[in-house]
């Protein structure tokens, strides 16, 4: 028994070198022979994170570990339909306020083509999976395993149901064998849940009462998954975890690595905030209140949601309305929200008589802020069906309040990466400017070179990044609101400004002005802008702000989508 969890610790050990090690080499190798990651470590949680996310109503966290018997392991092979590999698991049991079970972990690691991969299964007392989470993924190719859309098709099955590649599990291009090594995982973990608790419930109030508590008291324990490593003169943090279904990436330099976590873990908590305020996708956000109630009465908001809807007001104002957050009605008659189980079910292009039955409800005029008489922020909406899409404006609004408090907690080099929306705060130690690819809009793969940025964001927007196929055509999905059609005839728009915010709201708007981006892009103080139009053939033509210096440096630190 001994043998087998000292060989597990090993496993453990060396995986984690093996994480701060790829780390420290994978930032420097980002855009490399045309932009392409083929050094590809990416720590999407660490452990603890992990836990907190399968674990979110947990009081605490107990752990345990188990060796199954020869007899435990047959039923649980059984069950699997496979051999198991191994027999020893370490189980982790989240305990509810009143000291009952609120469900069972275990991180699992799997060899995906070439490299393990760690990923968290939540299992919930009544044996369905309550949610599947990637720690860290090393393949070159396949990195969507990790997504949240992915991993969410594990979700309520069973030790009973299928779980196949293609037929029960989507498969992902390029990543036969991660899905495949996952499907296993998740099945195994559910297979030893069966067997080792579920049939044997004196074990499950052995755990609750004699596991080891590793949350919320035992911190220190919780450095897997964070890279630290040396970065110039100083040290560099990285960490990275899901907000709003998207990636972000915090990278902060000092001489305090503890310190730094620290910062970096607020930072992320500025940018929850953020989403719970905003989010189109939660019903209990401000916005979606503002949706559901804006029409009949004011709606009462906070000062971080008016900061938001005044940027956009601004932004809306000076884009003439090619900026408008009242495109959301359109953006679901196109489908785009259909993948994420929200808004109607679409598998054609809307008619034009559709579209127009939309028009009187695009339009940034229907969205009247201003201070109730309590002096308190409060929104009304001006029409009946008027619906606010942040999506444009909501990622680099974020990254802006991370910096925010990373700057409040003693920081003054960092790059946050939320997505491809990003800020670069000060400079890396010992060098002049963060370096950061800017993505070639034509060759989404590539880059087109890269930028020195230093307190300052950046964005990119194009319909590369998102698309639907409707009727045999693809149509991007940035709108125009006076069309209320996908915007063609444009590749993309690369935007640098004095906030993440900024850039972001700008790349849009300048997407969805196209030819006539330039006008609007120069009245932004501070602001820089490089659009690239489609021209006769296929071909490509650009439109900037001023010549931009894009230096073909091998070594950016990160790449705008
Ligand atoms: P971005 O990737 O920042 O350019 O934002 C694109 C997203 O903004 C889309 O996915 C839509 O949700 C939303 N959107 C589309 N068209 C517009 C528009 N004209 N104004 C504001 N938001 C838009
Ligand atoms: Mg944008």
């Amino acid at each position: 028994m001994t043998a087998f969890l000292r060989l597990k610790s090993l496993l453990l050990l060396l995986a984690c070198v093996l994480v701060s090690d790829c780390a420290s080499s994978d930032s420097s190798s980002a855009a490399g022979r045309g932009g392409a990651r083929d050094s590809a470590t990416t720590v999407y949680l660490s452990r603890e994170e992990a836990l907190r996310t399968v674990f979110p109503e947990a009081s605490r966290v107990l752990e345990e570990e188990i060796v199954l018997s020869a007899d435990e392991r047959r039923a649980a092979e059984e069950l699997l339909q496979a051999r198991m590999g191994e027999r020893a698991f370490t189980v982790y049991a989240g305990v509810s306020a009143d000291g009952g079970l609120d469900g069972y972990a275990v991180i699992q690691a799997e060899i995906g083509k070439f490299k393990p991969f760690e990923f968290i299964v939540g299992v919930e007392p009544d044996g369905h999976v309550r949610r599947v989470a990637v720690l860290v993924y090393r393949e070159a190719r396949g990195a969507e395993v990790a997504h949240r859309r992915f991993l969410e098709q594990y979700r309520r099955k069973t030790v009973q149901s299928p779980i196949q590649i293609q037929r029960d599990i989507i498969h992902i291009t390029g990543a036969t064998m991660s899905v495949n090594a996952m499907n296993l995982g998740v099945k195994k973990v559910l297979s030893v849940i069966e067997v080792a608790y579920r049939k044997q419930p004196e074990r499950i109030e052995k755990l609750l009462r004699s596991g080891r508590q590793v949350f919320p008291q035992a911190k220190a324990a919780w450095k897997e998954g964070s890279g630290s490593f040396t970065r110039g003169t100083g040290l560099e943090v990285r960490e990275a975890r899901y907000i709003m279904g998207s990636l972000c990436e915090i990278r902060a330099c000092g001489g305090d690595a503890k310190k730094l976590r620290s910062a970096i873990f607020k930072a992320f908590c500025a940018m929850e905030a953020a989403d719970r305020a905003l989010s189109d996708y939660r019903p209990d956000s401000e916005l979606s209140r503002i949706c559901r109630e804006g029409a009949t009465a004011p709606v009462p908001i906070s000062e971080l949601t008016a900061e938001f809807l005044e940027l956009a007001e601004k932004l809306e104002r000076d884009s003439g309305g090619a900026f408008d957050l009242t495109i959301a009605p359109a953006v679901w008659a196109w489908g785009f929200r259909k993948g994420a189980g929200f808004g109607p079910h679409v598998d054609r292009a809307p008619t034009p008589a559709e579209l127009d039955e939309l028009r009187p409800l695009v339009d940034y005029k229907n969205v009247s802020l201003s201070r109730g008489p309590s002096g308190r922020w409060e929104v009304r909406l001006l029409r009946d069906g008027v619906r606010l899409d942040p999506g444009a404006l909501g990622k680099g609004f974020a990254v802006d309040l991370a910096v925010r408090q990373l700057v409040k907690e003693g920081v003054s080099s960092a790059l946050v990466d939320f997505s491809g929306n990003m800020y670069a705060l000060g400079s890396p130690p010992g060098e002049e400017s963060w370096l950061v690819g800017v993505r070639d809009p034509v060759r989404p793969e590539g880059v087109l070179g890269m930028v020195k940025l230093q307190n300052q964001g950046i964005s990119s927007s194009g319909s590369y990044e998102k698309f639907v196929e409707l009727g045999g055509a693809r149509y991007g999905h940035i709108l125009s609101p006076q069309t209320l059609r996908p915007v063609d005839g444009i590749f993309g728009t690369t935007v640098i400004a004095p906030t993440a915010a900024l850039a972001d709201g700008c790349s849009t708007a300048a997407y969805v002005l196209g030819e006539d981006a330039l006008p609007f892009l120069r009245k932004e103080p501070g602001v820089e802008g490089l659009v690239v139009l489609g021209g006769e053939g296929g071909s490509s033509r650009f439109l900037a702000t001023k010549q931009w210096n894009l230096s073909t440096v091998e070594d950016a630190w990160a790449v705008t989508r």
